[in-house]
């Protein structure tokens, strides 16, 4: 949940807009960490005004809106503060990405979309970024025993080879075809 020094101060909802914007701010002198060096207590310099895209409210396409705090850090000088509740330079909320995320396992983007009132290359950008930060994360050095075999999609064309870590039933590698590694 929201913690202080955030609050939210005003909440809109416009019924024949469909639409819900919800206003966050901060108390009046409040001081925060540089998010550079980590320095406490950091004055207020200057606020840029920002929007982000929550999660659908019902049928309304819900927004958070906030005065984002430009901080004066006595080590770094002027630094944006990172806000709480959303990853920097994304307008989705990490609500909304942890439930995308979940999402896509299970059903095709297209109608992630259609579900979530968003653009679909929006999202198959989220996606992306998710993915190579997994995979940059990901470590095989466990691996003992890998599984190769091939499985087809669109009744018996188009295959996919799949590399498997057998103790973890989890895929580490996959490509298109069925003859040789793209080693
Ligand atoms: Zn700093």
């Amino acid at each position: 949940m929201l913690a202080p020094p955030w609050n939210v101060v005003e909440c809109q909802l416009d019924i024949n807009q469909t639409r819900l914007d919800i206003h966050l701010d901060f108390s009046g002198g409040s001081r925060f960490t540089c998010p550079d060096c980590g320095q406490a207590n950091s004055a207020v310099h200057d606020t840029v005004p920002k929007s982000w895209r929550h999660l659908n409210f019902f049928q309304h396409d819900a927004f958070i809106h906030a005065r984002v705090p430009r901080i004066k850090c006595n080590n770094c000088g002027i630094r944006v503060d990172h806000v709480p509740w959303a990853r920097e330079d994304c307008k989705f909320m990490l609500l909304s990405e942890a439930y995308i995320m979940l999402l896509v396992p299970s059903m095709p983007v297209k109608r992630i979309s259609e579900l979530v009132g968003e653009h679909d290359t929006r999202l198959w950008r989220l996606i992306q970024h998710h993915v190579k930060k997994a995979r940059y994360e990901a470590d095989y050095a466990n691996v003992k025993q890998v599984g190769i075999d091939e499985t087809s999609s669109k009744r018996g064309h188009n295959y996919v080879t799949l590399v498997v870590d057998l103790e973890e039933s989890k895929t580490i590698f996959a490509f298109e075809g069925k003859e040789t590694l793209p080693l």
